[in-house]
C-alpha cells in the first residue's frame, strides 16, 4: 500500500530522511517513534507530498508520483492526515468541515456528502456538535472531527503526527480509541505517536527513528521488551 524506496531528503546541510526503506502493507498499523528531530514528521508529509524528496520513491497504492496525467490533489485525497494542531477551517461549521473536501474534489452530490458526514460524526461520537463552529468544541472533539474530515475522503492511508500531544491527558483516550477502531476496522495507518499503550494495543510495527534513518523495526512486545539499539534503549528509558 505504501512503499518508501531509499528516500533521500535535505534541508540544507541537515540530511533529515537517510536512505528510508519502509513498506506498509494494506490494512497495517505501523506507530513510527523517535526523538525530536528524528525526521518522523518530515516522513509523513513526504509521504503526503506536502514535502519534496531529493531521490528515492514513494509509491501510494501502487502509484509514484510524479505520475503522467494523475493530479496531485487525487493522490493528496488518497492520503488522510491528522496533525497535532486540529487544523479545522476556524468559520465553518463541524459539518461544513466534513462535507466540503468530498463536495469540491471528489464532487459528491451535498446530500450525499451530507449524509455520510454525520455517519462519520456519529462513529468519532460528535455528531450532536455537527451545527457548532470548532471552537466551540473541545480538543479531544476537534481532533475527533479532523478525523472525521480525513475519513470523509475515503483515503486508503491514515497518516497521523502526534494526534495527542496538543491535548490535555483526559481527552487523549477519546482519540486513541477512534484510532484503535479504525486500526480494527482493517484502515491502513501510519501513526507518530509516544502513546505506548496504544502502540502495544493496534501496532502491527513499530518503527523507531533517529537522526533522519530508521533504527528499529520490530513488533510492539519485541521492542519494547527488547529494543537493539542504545539509542532505542536510551530513548524508552526517558519516555516510558
Ligand atoms: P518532533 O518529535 O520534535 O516533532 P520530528 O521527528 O517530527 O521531531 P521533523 O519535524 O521531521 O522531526 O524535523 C527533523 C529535522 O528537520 C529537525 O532538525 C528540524 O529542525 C528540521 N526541519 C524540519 N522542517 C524543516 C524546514 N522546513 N527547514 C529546515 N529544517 C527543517
Ligand atoms: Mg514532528
Amino acid at each position: 500500500m505504501v512503499v518508501l524506496d531509499h528516500v533521500n531528503k535535505h534541508f540544507g546541510d541537515l540530511h533529515v530522511l537517510e536512505d528510508i526503506n519502509l513498506t506498509v502493507k494494506r490494512g497495517e498499523v505501523v506507530v513510527v517513534i523517535g526523538p525530536s528531530g528524528a525526521g518522523k514528521s518530515t516522513l509523513c508529509r513526504a509521504i503526503n507530498r506536502l514535502e519534496t524528496i531529493d531521490s528515492g520513491t514513494i509509491e501510494i497504492d501502487g502509484v509514484s508520483l510524479p505520475a503522467e496525467g494523475r493530479p496531485l490533489a487525487r493522490l493528496r485525497a488518497d492520503v488522510g492526515m491528522v496533525f497535532q494542531s486540529f487544523n479545522l477551517f476556524a468559520h465553518k461549521t463541524i459539518l461544513e468541515n466534513v462535507t466540503l473536501g468530498p463536495t469540491k474534489v471528489r464532487r459528491l452530490q451535498k446530500a450525499q456528502a451530507r449524509e455520510q458526514a454525520m455517519a462519520l460524526l456519529e462513529r468519532v461520537g460528535v455528531a450532536n456538535q455537527a451545527d457548532k463552529y470548532p471552537a466551540q468544541l473541545s480538543g479531544g472533539q476537534q481532533q475527533r472531527v479532523a478525523i472525521a474530515r480525513s475519513l470523509a475522503m475515503r483515503p486508503k492511508v491514515m497518516l497521523f503526527d502526534e494526534p495527542t500531544s496538543a491535548l490535555d491527558p483526559e481527552m487523549i483516550n477519546e482519540v486513541l480509541d477512534v484510532m484503535t477502531d479504525l486500526a480494527k476496522d482493517g484502515m491502513t495507518m501510519i501513526v507518530v505517536s509516544h502513546e505506548m499503550g496504544f502502540a502495544r494495543k493496534a501496532a502491527n510495527r513499530v518503527v523507531f527513528m533517529a537522526d533522519g534513518k530508521v533504527m528499529e523495526e520490530a513488533t510492539p512486545e519485541e521492542f519494547f521488551t527488547n529494543p537493539q539499539t542504545s539509542r532505542a534503549k536510551d530513548f524508552l528509558s526517558k519516555i516510558l
